[in-house]
This record gives structure tokens, C-alpha cells and sequence, in this order.
């Protein structure tokens, strides 16, 4: 039997990755362990959203020559966006000489080729690409998916927009939208294997069809087409960038019961002086008018974003107004992050960097300001009605997930079925956790 082992970084992208790395892997043969010291592929895939992201996976990785000193057939392969930065391959193997694949973000479907080529002429491979553009040749894939009820599936790759801070464009490069009938083909082969849970996948999927790839079809378009596939299902989309989220998404998310009433819409600040640094092409006013119009749309959406605190320059008046904006909003969640450079972003030359301590401060603020935002909104969800899918079943009663990610406790009082959906009633909010009686 020949093991395989994964590390995998950063987004929901690379874990789905992954997810297509383990499936070439099994396709040869591979069996995932769960000690990478059993292992005789290993692979980093990788993450530079942050510096610090960086440093972890430079350690995970210097970690393994140990290992491979007393298993010398092991193979050690590096790929993702980290991989993808200019000059990564060769500073890897000068840093790690015991890595013998480095491939990049845009190529993970021919790391099958790489294998093959490394075990014929065990010679370090570099493999990354720097204009690489996705090529549609991921028929045939198998997928590993550890969940049987949810599953990814992209839409499109890259991202145009150059927000300041953000590595991304460089290492994913241009928007580059998959063939609709190829999406089509993939959503309704997993209805038909019985994932209950789609989500479609980009760095920014409203932005669909605008590189002119899809015939005219665009994200709405495509929402609205999949939502009226046949099949009990739900369907999800992440990430939505505010300059491109349409009145017509708004009205077919509104309009169609299989698209889940729950909207990831990162802000990142709430200072237009902040956003225009940020080259984020929209304004305070804006997104707020956008977020009125979500809310008119569908009163129930449950919203959540991504916040940056601590950008160059943001004084203490315009991180006020960041609080102003949560605080207006009323997100059921965000991600709050300090600013951290990062080498080869236009942000990371900028004066006005903010001390560490300033950035502490304001992190510890918001994230105290949302908590309680959050816990009230959950509150609030007592008396209503959620629709849930039961993900599992344990002594005490059943574990699900409402619309908006939170998990629903439900008693045995009524026997329920595993990776159904069920309308509950919400009883109680207690530690985090939502607790309800199904409505049979
Ligand atoms: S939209 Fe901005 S933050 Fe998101 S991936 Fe693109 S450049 Fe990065």
C-alpha cells in the first residue's frame, strides 16, 4: 500500500484543491494515512494570503527532512499560491533540496503528469508557470470529498480587481470563468450522487462570465439555471466582490428557495478614504445602499464579511467608521483581520503603517463589538422558523447546520433522517450553538 499526505493551507479553493490532488493520487493507487511519516508522497498545498501563512509553511515543510532522511523514496511535492510567487521554486529547492516537485496555483490538475515524470527520471521538477491560465482539463477527475453532503464546485478561476493588500491576482492570475455546461454537468452529477450542500466557487464569482467565455451566461444567469436543476439540494456561492453583486443576483436569490438566504459580502473598512487605498472601487454609501437592497430583497438573509483593521494610513476616526458600519449592518459574522504586509502587494510600500499595538487595539475592539453583534442576531433567531440540513446523529439527538453555517441541536423526540433537510423551530440559542424541534 502507497500513502499519500496533504497539508493544505488558506481558502476554500485550496481545499478544494486538495480535494482534486487526493482523487489523482487515489487514481495511482495512493492511500491517504493519517501519519505523514507513513507517507510516500507528501504534499504542501499551499497559502500566501499572509506573511505569516508563509513562515508556517516554510516550518511544516523544513519539518519534513527527518522525516525523509530515514524514508529517502519518499516524494515531497510543494504547490498552490505560495509556490506560485516569482522565484519560490528555485529558493525552495536552494532552502529544501529534499523537495522534489514544485508545481504552481493554476496547474494542480496535471500533478498526475508530474508524479509520473518524477518517478521515470527522479530529478527535481519545477513546474511552476507563471502565465499559466486554467485550462478546462479537469474531466475525469475524481474528487476526494471528506463530506458526503457538501461539495465545492468552481466556477471560475483568478481575479482582476488588485485590491492593495491582496497577493492573490499575482499568483492566481486573470479572471478565466469555466464553460457553463461543464459547471452544469458537474452540479448535476453530485445532486445525482446526493450532496444535499453546493457551494460555487471564486475569488470573486460575480464576475462570472465577463472575461466573455461563457456565451453571454452570466453569474445570475447561472444561479438561476442550477437553482432550477431538479433534486432536493441547496446552493451556495463564495466569494462575492461588492462592485459586481448585481440587482438581478439580488432577485434571483430572492426568487429561488434552492439558493440559500445567506451572503458572504466582504466590506474590509468603513472609511471611503480607507477603501479607496484599498482600490476596493466602491464606497461606503454604496455597499450600504447594496446591503439596504439585500435586506428589502430578503428580510431573513444572514450576512457575513471580511474586515481589515489597521490599513496604512487608517487613523482612529476612520476606524471608527468601520465600527459605525458593523454596527449598521449587523453581520451574524465576520472575519476580522490586521493588516499584514505582504512583499510584492502595492499596500506593503505605503507609507503610514500602523504599530502593532494600534492594530491589537482596534482588532480586540471589533472583534468584542461583533461578538455581541452576533450573539444578539443568533438570539434573535429564537421563535423562527430555520431551514436545516441534519449532518449527524449522536447519543444525545441530531447535529445540523441552518442556512448560515451555525449548528442546530436538535433532541430525538422525532426520528430524523441524516443528510435531510428539515424546516425546525428555534427554541433556544445556547453556547454558540442553536437549538429547535423539527416540524414534521
Ligand atoms: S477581490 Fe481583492 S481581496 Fe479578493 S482575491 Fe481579488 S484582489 Fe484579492
Amino acid at each position: 500500500m502507497k500513502g499519500y499526505y496533504i497539508y493544505t493551507y488558506g481558502c476554500q479553493m485550496n481545499v478544494h484543491e486538495t480535494e482534486k490532488l487526493a482523487g489523482i493520487l487515489q487514481d495511482r493507487g495512493y492511500e491517504l494515512v493519517d501519519n505523514v511519516e507513513n507517507a510516500d508522497v507528501v504534499v504542501f498545498n499551499t497559502c500566501c494570503i499572509r506573511e505569516s501563512a508563509e513562515q508556517k509553511i516554510m516550518g511544516n515543510i523544513g519539518a519534513i527532512k527527518p522525516i525523509k532522511k530515514n524514508k529517502k523514496d519518499m516524494i515531497v511535492a510543494v504547490c498552490g499560491c505560495m509556490a506560485q510567487q516569482k522565484d519560490m521554486a528555485s529558493n525552495l529547492r536552494k532552502k529544501f533540496p529534499f523537495v522534489d516537485i514544485v508545481f504552481g496555483a493554476n496547474n494542480i490538475e496535471f500533478f498526475g503528469e508530474y508524479l509520473d515524470t518524477y518517478l521515470e527520471q527522479k530529478k527535481f521538477l519545477n513546474k511552476v508557470e507563471s502565465d499559466k491560465q486554467y485550462t478546462e482539463n479537469i474531466a475525469g477527475v475524481n474528487y476526494v470529498r471528506d463530506n458526503p453532503l457538501y461539495a465545492y464546485v468552481n466556477i471560475m478561476y483568478g481575479c482582476n480587481n488588485f485590491c492593495t493588500y491582496c497577493i492573490v491576482p499575482y499568483v492566481r492570475g486573470r479572471e478565466k470563468s469555466r464553460a457553463p455546461e461543464d459547471i452544469y454537468r458537474e452540479v448535476k452529477t453530485l445532486i445525482d450522487m446526493g450532496y444535499k450542500v453546493i457551494t460555487l466557487l471564486g475569488q470573486n464569482v460575480n464576475s462570472y462570465g465577463l472575461d466573455g467565455n461563457t456565451d453571454g451566461v452570466n453569474f445570475a444567469n447561472l444561479l438561476k439555471n442550477i437553482a432550477n436543476f431538479d433534486g432536493n439540494f441547496e446552493l451556495r456561492f463564495m466569494t462575492s466582490h461588492p462592485k459586481d453583486l448585481s440587482d438581478e443576483v439580488i432577485e434571483v436569490m430572492a426568487s429561488n428557495d434552492k439558493i440559500s438566504k445567506s451572503l458572504h459580502l466582504p466590506v474590509q473598512a468603513g472609511s471611503n478614504k480607507v477603501l479607496k487605498a484599498m482600490n476596493r472601487s466602491y464606497t461606503k454609501e454604496a455597499y450600504l445602499t447594496l446591503i439596504d437592497k439585500i435586506k428589502t430583497a430578503m428580510p431573513s438573509i444572514t450576512l457575513s464579511t471580511d474586515i481589515i483593521v489597521g490599513f496604512p494610513g487608517e487613523s482612529d476616526e476612520e476606524y471608527q467608521e468601520t465600527v459605525d458600519l458593523i454596527k449598521k449592518v449587523q453581520y451574524h459574522n465576520a472575519f476580522i483581520f490586521m493588516y499584514s504586509k505582504r512583499k510584492g502587494t502595492i499596500a506593503e510600500k505605503m507609507e503610514n503603517q500602523v504599530p502593532i499595538a494600534t492594530k491589537r487595539e482596534r482588532i480586540h475592539n471589533l472583534l468584542e463589538i461583533q461578538h455581541e453583534i452576533s450573539e444578539q442576531l443568533f438570539n434573535k433567531m429564537v421563535g423562527t422558523t430555520q431551514r436545516v440540513l441534519i449532518d449527524s446523529e449522536n447519543e444525545k439527538g441530531y447535529v445540523a447546520k441552518a442556512q448560515c453555517g451555525k449548528v442546530v441541536k436538535l433532541t430525538k423526540d422525532a426520528k430524523l433522517k441524516i443528510g435531510e433537510f428539515y424546516d425546525v423551530e428555534i427554541t433556544d440559542y445556547k453556547k454558540g450553538n442553536l437549538i429547535g424541534n423539527a416540524k414534521l
